[in-house]
């Protein structure tokens, strides 16, 4: 599949930043919230804030209100309103039921103790690309046969786990701005993956791909260790007839053990920085000779 790229001119350019709020923003998050605020102002674009907090067990207020502050701090400044995922929860039903009308998902009962019980095919690793993420590949001997008749998506049909087909042995393309072409073999490198969740909720590959279809996103700029969410969310955004935006994967930022900053790094949280007296110049000249 090629990324539809329309030429620069043709679009107004639109980013994005889009935090979860499970945690306190790292210097990570504010590196690459600091490129993609770069590349908006380069190409005389808006930039919008989307606070992704569908996971309710993790998401916490008080995190939506540290990034808020941490987003001010460092000037990063985004155009109004913010868009909360938990606000656009019929959005994501009616892209369930398009997905569903066109037979391109099906109802999954398999648990996590059956699937981590199943991993004798272990995804390929992407050339150059990030460690797997956390969606192993699922066997496709589970999956129903292609017409088998689908439950309706009726109040129980939204209480099931539903997983999207994937195009097996299709090459999903895209040309990334930072690290250049990129591809997946769909159902080597990933495998059927969850739209839905059986608690009412999409997973996060299907309401990022309708919000940044629904918001007309033209670039996401994020993390490279979502590279292997891109060819998921291509293959979302095309069974919905949306127009793919541009990728821009930013290099993690590593800890002096060449592990990944997560949120646990409670030393590089900028909320940490700022309490200990570091200025927001300070971090920024970080940002930006790092
Ligand atoms: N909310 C996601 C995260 O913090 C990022 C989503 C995205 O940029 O697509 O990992």
């Amino acid at each position: 599949m090629s990324n539809v790229v329309n030429p620069p001119s043709a679009r107004l350019y639109v980013g994005r930043l889009a935090p979860s709020p499970t945690g306190h923003l790292h210097l990570g998050h504010a590196r690459t919230f600091w490129i993609a605020a770069a590349r908006a102002r380069a190409s005389g674009g808006r930039l919008l804030l989307r606070i992704d907090d569908l996971d309710t067990d993790r998401c916490r207020p008080a995190y939506v209100e540290s990034a808020l502050a941490d987003l001010g701090w460092l000037g990063l400044v985004t155009e109004p309103p913010v868009y909360f995922q938990s606000a656009r929860i019929p959005l994501y039903r009616e892209a369930l039921a398009r997905l569903h009308a066109a037979g391109l998902i099906y109802p999954c009962h398999r648990s996590r103790r059956d699937l981590a019980g199943a991993l004798s095919a272990p995804h390929e690793p992407l050339v150059d690309g990030p460690p797997a993420d956390d969606e192993p590949l699922y066997p496709v001997e589970w999956r129903p046969a292609p017409d088998a008749p689908l439950p309706a998506l009726d109040a129980a049909g939204f209480t099931l786990n539903w997983r999207f087909r994937v195009p097996d042995g299709e090459a999903i393309t895209f040309n990334d701005a930072v690290a250049g072409p990129q591809s997946a073999v769909a159902g080597r490198v990933f495998g059927d993956f969850l739209v839905w969740r059986k608690d009412g909720l999409p997973s996060y590959q299907l309401a990022c791909a309708v919000d940044d279809a629904a918001l007309g996103i033209t670039e996401v700029v994020r993390g490279a260790d979502l590279v292997r969410s891109t060819f998921r969310q291509l293959l979302v955004l095309r069974a919905l007839g949306a127009t793919a935006p541009d990728f821009a994967h930013a290099p993690l930022m590593l800890d002096e053990k060449g592990a990944r900053l997560a949120k646990r790094h409670d030393a590089l949280a900028l909320r940490t920085l700022r309490e200990s007296g570091v200025s927001a110049d300070e971090v920024r000249a970080l940002l930006v000779a790092d």
